[in-house]
């Protein structure tokens, strides 16, 4: 029978967590902290402790791998080390059990590694802020009751493991005879594929330009699809940088899965938070959500239910989720570690934290990934890698933050207040963030993770003007921590500003240039990458610029249209200026029937605003009552706008 290899820390997820979910605020380390804490550990132990030790064992035909945080043969110890901000003793139970179950599985495979009848087993919080382990929380356990509990663990998860070899099997067999979903391929669809399945069998990333108009979502899709068996890729990412782009993608799959009836293929479309919350005005904890109350108790029959469905977008995921009393947002983001094709924006995989990157690191998954619009990647990139503050925000949580924040945030203040003679210009670019502002900063965040992680105590959201200010004080502090030739500190002084002090009206930035040092290590991390959009050139600017590797492939696929089959005319008697608007709609109106007329089909107007639009929509509705007409409101959300564009397509 073929194995079955797992994470750690995905089999203790799966098998071992259980209650609320409970994200009551308990700020995180960054990467940065994480990663010194656990050096910081490491560097205070003996000289024959070993850190980051790989461990794998086997029960029946599963295979349970991963990296101990620490072991100390001398002792006969093992370590699982956690680094955290704020309050301990604010951690909910389910944390901590689901830390014990890491360690104790790290603790069976340890033992049987090294012959060991038995060893202790330790949690090492250690405390980022403050710089120090909290006193460690210890238990001796044989080697039998470790392996008791790695079995049981292991029992748990091997029902959904079999599945998965099943459904990985069928998947596989599946695209390999998979066949292109229309009868013929579009002028340079074929070469766009093929490039994509050669990038993939490579493991090569491409970069592609190819005319609107000429296929790209599906010749991507399939050709990626297509490679999955020979490369045995776990997943295929499709990002992109609008809704527009997502709702492409999935009816291209619809597409796929409706030419090859049965494929069994996981489809997971991954929203942000704001877009699936049943609960906005609730916080992500039991107390407060009923949806994340008992959440990974009903968790198992809700995940079963979604990977039965297999199609799983906003609207389905949200179906299976309330039938499950669970939340659809994180019932979506647990159906992205079990689906086959995660379609999600670009954020999903390339921001600082981004859960389809930390997933496929974690499980080191196999992953295709595809770049939808991809020359939108360099500013959206840029702005991910970009935090501000005002100080308009800093005095007004100032005004109103609680004792223990005043004294921090004053600080910060006169921090700010010297900028404010250091850059007297209407715009100063620094050198680097100066050290006084960034220590005021850090010491900022800190005091406020502290005073969060209490209010976060109650059942509801902490302050929501605090926590806004908070996240953004925070990204700030970690961009200034990774600071370097890439970004620039900046101080920005705001126009007709008036009042308050002379920093009033300052804006303190650090602006990414160059995102290709932070992209780097995630096209790294992927099989294959493949960015794609009608307008590439020079390919060398967005090699350089998103960091691609030095032996990207590079693709420009010709136009599929013929030039007769392109009408440009002007109607230069038309002013559209705003001043003449009212006298164009006329002529407008009566230029549009004239063209329904001549030749009826499906046409799209562009108007410069929404008032043009509707008052044009008004005459010719008024003039010619018998041309059908949808218009795209103001308010309109996005599926109503992936509508409007479906009826013309
Ligand atoms: S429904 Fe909203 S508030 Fe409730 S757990 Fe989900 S995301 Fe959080």
């Amino acid at each position: 029978m073929k194995t079955y290899t797992v994470a750690v820390r995905t089999l203790c997820e799966f098998a071992a967590k259980q209650g609320d979910l409970d994200l009551r605020f308990t700020p995180s380390p960054s990467s940065q902290q994480g990663i010194g804490g656990h050096r910081s550990v490491a560097a205070s132990r003996s000289a024959s402790y070993r850190s980051e030790l790989r461990l794998s064992g086997q029960y029946r035909h599963l295979v349970v791998r991963g990296r101990a945080d620490g072991y100390d043969p001398d002792r006969q110890l093992l370590e699982e080390v956690k680094t955290y901000v704020g309050e301990l003793d604010l951690m909910p139970a389910n944390h901590r059990q689901l830390h014990w179950a890491q360690a104790k599985i790290y603790g069976a495979l340890a033992c049987r590694e090294f012959q060991l009848a038995g060893l202790t087993v330790s949690l090492v919080y250690f405390d980022v802020g403050r710089q120090q382990e909290a006193p460690p929380l210890s238990q001796h356990c044989t080697a039998t009751e470790l392996q008791t509990f790695f079995e049981a663990l292991c029992e748990r998860f091997i029902a959904w493991a079999d599945a998965e070899l099943a459904h990985r099997e069928g998947r596989d067999a599946a695209l390999g005879s998979l066949k292109f979903p229309h009868a013929e391929f579009r002028a340079g669809q074929r070469d766009l594929a093929k490039a994509v399945f050669n990038a993939a069998r490579l493991g090569r990333c491409l970069l592609a330009q190819a005319p609107t108009g000429s296929g790209k979502t599906m010749a991507t899709l399939f050709a990626m699809l297509k490679a999955c068996p020979g490369q045995e890729l776990d997943k295929v990412f499709f990002l992109t940088a609008k809704g527009s782009g997502r709702s492409l993608a999935l009816t291209a799959l619809e597409t796929l899965r409706r030419s090859a009836p049965g494929l069994p293929l996981r489809v997971v479309e991954l929203l942000a938070r704001e877009k699936s919350c049943e609960h906005p005005d609730k916080a992500c904890h039991g107390e407060s959500c009923p949806l994340a109350r008992g959440f990974y108790d009903r968790l198992p029959a809700a995940r079963a239910a979604a990977a039965s469905a297999e199609v799983m977008t906003r609207e389905s995921l949200r179906e299976v989720a309330l039938s499950h009393a669970v939340c659809p947002y994180y019932l979506g983001q647990e159906m992205a570690r079990w689906g086959d094709v995660i379609v999600a924006d670009y954020n999903h995989y390339f921001d600082g934290s981004a859960l389809l990157h930390a997933l496929t690191l974690a499980n080191g998954w196999r992953v295709g990934v595809l770049v939808d619009e991809a020359h939108n990647l360099v500013d959206r990139a840029r702005a991910m890698y970009t935090a501000r503050l005002d100080a308009a925000q800093l005095r007004s949580v100032r005004a109103s933050a609680p004792d223990a924040l005043k004294r921090p945030l004053d600080r910060l203040r006169r921090s700010w207040t010297r900028l404010n003679g250091e850059a007297p210009g209407a715009y100063t670019v620094f050198d680097e963030p100066p050290r006084a502002f960034a220590s005021a900063l850090q010491e900022v965040v800190g005091a406020m993770s502290e005073v969060l992680a209490h209010q976060g105590k109650g059942a509801e959201r902490a302050d929501g003007a605090l926590l806004e200010f908070y996240f953004e004080a925070l990204a700030l502090t970690r961009l200034i921590e990774s600071f370097d030739s890439h970004s620039i500190f900046d101080v920005t002084r705001e126009p007709g500003r008036t009042g308050g002090s002379r920093s009033s009206g300052l804006s303190v930035c650090v602006r990414n240039v160059l995102p290709a040092p932070f992209l780097k290590p995630r096209f790294a991390a992927t099989r294959s990458t493949v960015l794609f959009s009608a307008t590439l050139a020079p390919w060398h600017f967005y090699g350089d610029t998103l960091g691609l590797p030095d032996d990207t492939a590079w693709l420009d696929v010709a136009a599929p249209f013929r030039p007769e089959q392109l009408s440009v005319r002007i109607a230069g008697d038309i002013s559209t200026r705003y001043r003449h608007r009212s006298r164009s709609l006329a002529p407008i109106a009566r230029l549009i029937a004239a063209q329904y007329e001549e030749a009826p089909g499906n046409y799209i107007a562009f108007f410069s605003s929404f008032d043009y639009l509707e008052q044009a929509l008004e005459e010719l509705a008024a003039r010619y009552p018998g041309i059908p007409t949808w218009r795209q409101s103001r308010r309109m959300v996005e599926i109503g706008r992936a509508s409007c564009r479906e009826r013309v397509y």
